[in-house]
């Protein structure tokens, strides 16, 4: 097969490195030349068991042999076994109820109309506006395209949905005036992903959570990429001990196969009605029994305790090296950024013909998300690489 970028057959949507892939196990995927790859990226946090996971391919087979699509004006056993465990599974952040769609945009959507329709009946109109930080991505819809603070992504596409508010991250005092009367939600990313592995300053979001709760503004935490154990606990915002109004998740939640989730607690669980919202493909049997396999495996504290013992592991490796050309090394579980002195891009092409996946987070950050099924060996194998790479610099 040829070298190709893909670019002929695809829309020249993204900036492709060169390589086809034509099966997976493990932390290893195999391209079509029969050159295998340690999978730094789970294909950006999505396949968190890695790749052929017997359980996973296992519920998905044994689903697609007995029911694929129902329409969401039916139920099917195992979507309903799976919105249980998953509520199941949030229980620490006090989220009750899920709707179920197919991918993060749409989750963030829906998590935006339930702010605007709970803000309009208990407040009446005025009051639509959504805060978002600057520096966050929440997706490429025109609407979460609108949600998402940079300017990068705003070129072209305009006119946007109306009534987003960007304030930079961390300053309590722009918070306080941009939480203002017009405002329904505040939609955060407790670990900001796209722009760079940005954890939140515990302190920043506690008081955010108190503004929001005092002004009656929903808080709603976009754990699209930090959520389902990627970063040691189920989701990120438990480390935190914040109790949001919603939760937005997609990327692995299903390890691979499309599904997205909003999930609402107390306040939000109820107040979509007959026909506000819906989604024909959202949760259907066969993502839901992908996402129950995943659940039955992450789910678990020890495994989650392991996901933060391994992305310590990661953390402390890159520190030990003092490397002239490493700034920064950051992230929590298997969420790791790390801020080089050079451009990112050549670093991933560098270590794409070295045999190792990797993405960046910016400019100069490259963005680690390995399985959660990564051995220690396979760890030190891809972070050897790294560092030959930064080496040759
Ligand atoms: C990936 C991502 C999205 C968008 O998800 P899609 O499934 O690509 O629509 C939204 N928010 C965050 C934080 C993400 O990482």
């Amino acid at each position: 097969m040829k070298e190709t970028n893909g670019n002929d057959v695809f829309m020249n949507t993204y900036h492709r490195l060169p390589a086809v892939f034509s099966k997976g196990n493990g932390v290893r995927l195999t391209d079509t030349g029969g050159k295998t790859y340690l999978d730094f990226t789970s294909g950006i946090a999505v396949s968190c068991l890695g790749h052929g996971h017997p359980a996973l391919v296992e519920a998905i087979s044994s689903q697609a042999a007995k029911l694929i699509h129902t329409s969401n004006y039916f139920q099917s056993d195992t979507a309903l076994a799976f919105a249980e465990k998953l509520i199941e599974a949030c229980g620490a952040a006090g989220l009750r109820k899920v709707f179920l769609g197919n991918s993060g945009a749409e989750a963030n959507e829906g998590a935006c109309k339930i702010a605007r329709k709970y803000s309009l009946l208990k407040h009446g109109p005025g009051r639509h506006r959504i805060v978002t930080l600057k520096g966050s991505f929440h997706g490429r819809t025109i609407t979460t395209l609108a949600a998402t603070g940079q300017d990068k992504f705003h070129k072209d596409f305009g006119p946007f949905t109306e009534g987003f508010v960007y304030i930079p991250s961390g300053d309590i005092g722009a918070l306080d005036r941009a939480l203002d009367s017009s405002v329904c939600g505040l939609l955060i990313e407790p670990i900001q992903g796209e722009s760079g592995i940005r954890p939140q300053d515990e302190g920043y979001l506690r008081e955010a959570a108190r503004l929001c709760a005092e002004r009656d503004i929903l808080l709603m935490f976009d754990e699209i990429q930090s959520g389902v154990g990627r970063t040691g606990t189920f989701l990120a915002c438990e480390a935190y001990g914040i109790q949001p109004d919603i939760v937005t998740l997609a990327k692995g939640l299903a390890g691979g196969v499309p599904v997205g989730a909003v999930l609402g607690g107390g306040k939000t669980a109820d107040v979509f009605g007959n026909g506000d919202h819906g989604s024909t493909f959202g949760g259907n049997p066969l993502a839901a029994a992908a996402g129950l396999a995943v659940l039955g495996i992450v789910d678990d504290p020890a495994f989650l305790a392991d996901i933060t013992r391994k992305g310590n592991v990661i953390v402390e490796t890159v520190r030990s090296w003092s490397h002239p050309k490493v700034r920064d090394v950051r992230g929590r579980g298997l969420m790791t950024g790390i801020d080089i002195d050079a451009d990112a891009w050549p670093v991933l092409e560098a270590a794409l013909s070295k045999g190792l996946l990797l993405l960046s987070a910016g400019p100069q950050t490259l963005r680690l998300l390995p399985p959660y099924i990564i051995t220690d060996a396979e760890i030190q194998e891809g972070l050897e690489i790294i560092r030959s790479v930064l080496d040759a610099l």
